[in-house]
């Protein structure tokens, strides 16, 4: 069931706690949060093509699975987009903040008796990899639209306690998937530039199945 009106929700109580970490004790290698993402992206894409085996038509007119990473070094934005599954509201809704996740109490148990640098390498093993754009952004916003859906919805946070969920106009949603966009804290701004961002898909995500374009926004 959906309904057509903006929601702001509180996140779970665990979720909350591990937000708190992610920012205040996991800090030493903040790279990896790009890895997630695009670890994310690459995973809806592989659904999709699962998905499209019985429903090629879920391909549509995009048949071509790609992952886009938009830099805007003057606005300190940074856009990781796929054109993969994409998520409905409620699977939103539940992915990205309510309902907490299993991982999140074990991987929270762990992380305090690791130091900074392992802790990096916990996010992805325990699967709250999302989570990991709140230690680069003030602002994180997802966009979505599923594959084969008519609605697009969009999930915004500050990461402090609470989240949105609001009914986005199709023109303004990816035809199809997510859309991440990361308003970059003030210490995080090289997130945004060319250099480091080539740097961390080279060093982190090369053996991606789906192809990887990195575009800077003109300025
Ligand atoms: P994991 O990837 O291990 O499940 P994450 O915290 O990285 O954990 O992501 C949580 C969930 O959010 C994913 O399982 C998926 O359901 C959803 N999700 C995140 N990013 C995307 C995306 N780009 N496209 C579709 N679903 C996504
Ligand atoms: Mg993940």
């Amino acid at each position: 069931m959906t309904t057509a009106t903006a929601e702001q929700r509180s996140f779970e109580a665990d979720v909350s706690r591990l937000l708190h970490m992610m920012v205040h004790s996991v800090y030493s290698d903040r790279d990896v949060f790009l890895r997630e993402l695009i670890s994310n992206a690459a995973d809806a894409c592989e659904k999709l093509r699962y998905e499209a085996i019985a429903q090629p038509e879920l391909l549509g007119e995009e048949p071509k699975l790609a992952i886009t990473i938009e830099a805007d070094a003057e606005a300190g934005r940074l856009v990781i987009a796929d054109n993969g599954i994409g998520m409905s509201r409620d699977e939103m809704v539940e992915a990205l903040g309510t309902i907490a996740r299993s991982g999140t109490r074990s991987f929270m148990e762990r992380i305090t008796a690791a130091d900074g640098k392992d802790g990096a390498q916990l996010i992805g093993q325990f699967g709250v990899g999302f989570y990991s754009a709140f230690m680069v952004a003030a602002e994180v916003e997802v966009v979505s639209r599923r594959a084969g859906s008519d609605e697009a919805w969009a999930w915004s946070s500050d990461g402090k306690g609470e989240f949105t969920v609001a009914p986005v106009a199709l023109a303004d949603a990816p035809v199809r998937g997510t859309r991440v966009t990361l308003r970059l804290m003030d210490d995080a701004k090289t997130y945004a530039e060319r250099r480091t961002l080539e740097r961390i898909v080279k060093e982190q995500s090369g053996h991606v199945p789906v192809s990887i374009a990195l575009v800077e926004k003109p300025g």
